[in-house]
């Protein structure tokens, strides 16, 4: 693969950004806040997303990401303001436990009832951090939230980015609410998104698919998602998958072995490179100017290794049995 020549500051001149990958601009304190339907908002900084309802008894904020922080409450007032009605935040739920998505929770304290799966509970314990305070109600596949006349269905399906993430979604308002698996308009960033399960990833998208919903509000970056989005996030990695199959059956190991000699992890390191760079290259030239960023290549380099680890671990494929 040829690296981009270096522009500005040091970065390589990468594929200008497709305008379609851009949402809304931001106001001066540095975010925007739209309405999703009816008294379902939106809130992002342009590179992190947050939701909440507003109702007669109170906000449901959905995740408090700290670069947002306290232009959350901001975005709440300017809307319950607009409204005439409550700014006051009385429920909190957690998408999963990570805390680029959640450490601004302790900005909202007092009598605020916090909302998660019972492993983000477990998680959340064990990293110990004020930031994140634990969740008082806690489930395991299904929880119906029920504030001011309002429902939100919350649901596991297990494992995918983390162990916890979970599905919220809002059947009166049309809305999905799914985070960290599509980024609208985007590529994932290194490794599947910081991803756990790759399978589970990897699944996770039809899943979100089998929802009724127009809206996707995916966790990241400035607008959005759509059905479509959803579906080109399906194809890249369905790409991803058939070129890391391709290029395991093509790529010969052996004379990385034999060029690594005594030093096998040698070997390993260069059959395993060759095999990662020939299934890559293809997916960045196809995706460059359709996926923002698809040509930062070592994003699309690192998901396509564990997607093709995932193909010799998790499936199987990884080679006769000695006889
Ligand atoms: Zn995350």
């Amino acid at each position: 693969m040829t690296s981009p020549a270096t522009g500005a500051a040091g970065l390589p001149d990468y594929a200008p950004i497709p305008q379609s990958a851009f949402g809304p601009a931001l106001n001066e304190q540095g975010y925007y806040v739209g309405r999703v339907e009816r008294n379902l908002y939106w809130v992002t900084d342009g590179v992190y997303q947050a939701a909440f309802l507003t109702t007669d008894d109170g906000v449901v904020l959905f995740d408090a990401p700290p670069s947002i922080g306290g232009n959350l409450q901001r975005a709440v007032d300017e809307i319950a303001a607009a409204n005439g009605v409550s700014n006051r935040v009385t429920h909190l739920v957690y998408s999963h436990h990570h805390a680029d998505h959640g450490s601004a929770a302790s900005l909202f304290d007092g009598d605020v009832t916090r909302i998660g799966h019972e492993e983000t509970k477990r998680l959340l314990l064990r990293d110990d951090d004020p930031a994140r305070p634990l969740p008082e109600v806690t489930f395991a596949d299904r929880y119906t939230l029920e504030v001011g006349g309002e429902r939100v269905e919350l649901a596991w399906h297990g494992p995918n980015h983390t162990p916890d993430n979970i599905y919220i979604h809002f059947p009166d308002h049309d809305t999905l609410m799914f985070i960290d698996v599509v980024n609208a308009g985007w590529v994932p960033i290194y490794n599947l998104n910081l991803s756990e399960d790759v399978i589970g990833y990897m699944g996770a998208p039809a899943i979100a698919l089998s929802y009724p919903w127009t809206h996707l509000i995916s966790g990241h970056l400035g607008r959005l998602a759509t059905r479509d989005d959803v579906a080109v996030h399906q194809q890249y990695i369905a790409d991803i998958d058939a070129s890391a199959q391709e290029a395991l059956a093509s790529v010969d190991p052996v004379p990385y072995y034999v060029a690594g000699g005594a030093n096998v992890w040698a070997g390993v390191k260069g059959h395993l490179d060759a095999v990662t760079e020939r299934a890559a290259a293809p997916i960045i030239a196809k995706y460059t100017g359709v996926l923002a960023a698809a040509d930062i290549e070592a994003f699309t380099v690192t998901t396509t290794f564990q997607i093709m680890q995932s193909y010799r671990l998790d499936r199987g494929h990884s080679g006769p049995v000695h006889p």
